[in-house]
This record gives C-alpha cells, structure tokens and sequence, in this order.
C-alpha cells in the first residue's frame, strides 16, 4: 500500500522551517499532500492563490509532491486521498501540546490515521509564518527565513 502523507497547514507565507519538514519527510513517504487549508473564519495574510503558488515554485518538480487547497477536516482530506499520515513539525513543547490533542482528537476519529511528527531542525527553531509576517509588515528582510528564490 502506498504510503500518503498529508501536510497540512496555512503556509501563510511559506518558510524555511516548513520546506525542511517536507525534504526531509521526502525519504518516508510515497506520496506527500501539502494540504493549504482555507478557513472561513480566520483572515489569511496573503491570498490562497499566491500560497499556493509558492509551494508550487519550491516544489512543483518534486514526483512525490501534490499542492492542493482544502477547506473542512484534515482527517477529511485524508480519507478522500486515501492518506493513512498526517505530517506535522514540533519545534517547542507548546507546539507539542497543541498537536498532541488534535493528533489524539484525529485518531479518535479515524482510527486509521497516525500522525508524524519531525523535530525542527534547529537552525529553524525558532521561524514562524506569523513572524515572518510580523517583519514584512514593518518593511523587514526575511530572505533568511524563507526559501531561496520566494520574493514578496
Ligand atoms: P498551522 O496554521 O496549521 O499551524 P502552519 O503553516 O503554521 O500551519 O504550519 C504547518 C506545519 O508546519 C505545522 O506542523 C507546524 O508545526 C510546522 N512548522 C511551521 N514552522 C516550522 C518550523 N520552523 N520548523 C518546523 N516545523 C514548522
């Protein structure tokens, strides 16, 4: 059975922590699913469109890498794509806590599924999308905390 994984998130925009937990979940997987969730609710910063075409600049000649948007449960997602993973990355222990329910509230749900996680590597420790908002908005460089090549 092939092994599918999902990685979801907002990827608002994306950063060097995220691009490193989907090289390095490369070699695990068969398949990896960047899921770009639109909620309805919270506001994104940039627009999914551009989102998305990003990801598809970093990754788009990757075989084993679909870009899709979505809107709903991730569980959800999973089971129309047939994925049996759910990637996620830990860089603190808050992180942890916050995965660590949804991940146990996912499986309670679909027994099937099985959440991975990676450590950040440490160099990334410490990005976030909301800080790399944070600098643009007040006219900040992030070229260092997003991949090469993103241009804002
Ligand atoms: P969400 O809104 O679902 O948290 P994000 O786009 O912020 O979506 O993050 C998607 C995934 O990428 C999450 O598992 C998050 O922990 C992980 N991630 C984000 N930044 C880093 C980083 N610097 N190092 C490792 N993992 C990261």
């Amino acid at each position: 059975m092939e092994k599918i994984t999902v990685f979801p998130g907002s990827f608002d925009p994306v950063t060097r922590g995220h691009e490193s937990i989907i090289r390095r979940a490369l070699p695990l997987f068969d398949k990896i699913i960047i899921g770009v969730g639109e909620n309805g609710e919270k506001k994104s910063f940039f627009p999914v469109e551009r989102r998305v075409a990003w990801l598809n600049q970093i990754f788009g000649n990757e075989p084993k890498i679909r870009i899709l948007t979505y809107t709903g449960l991730t569980i959800d997602l999973c089971r129309r794509k047939n994925a049996r993973f759910i990637l996620r990355g830990l860089r603190t222990s808050a992180d942890f806590e916050f995965e660590r329910s949804i991940g146990q509230v996912n499986k309670l749900m679909y027994p099937e599924i099985d959440t991975v996680f990676l450590l950040s590597a440490p160099e990334y420790a410490s990005v976030s999308s909301s800080i790399v908002r944070d600098i643009i908005r007040n006219g900040g460089d992030v070229k260092q905390f997003v991949p090469e090549g993103i241009i804002f």
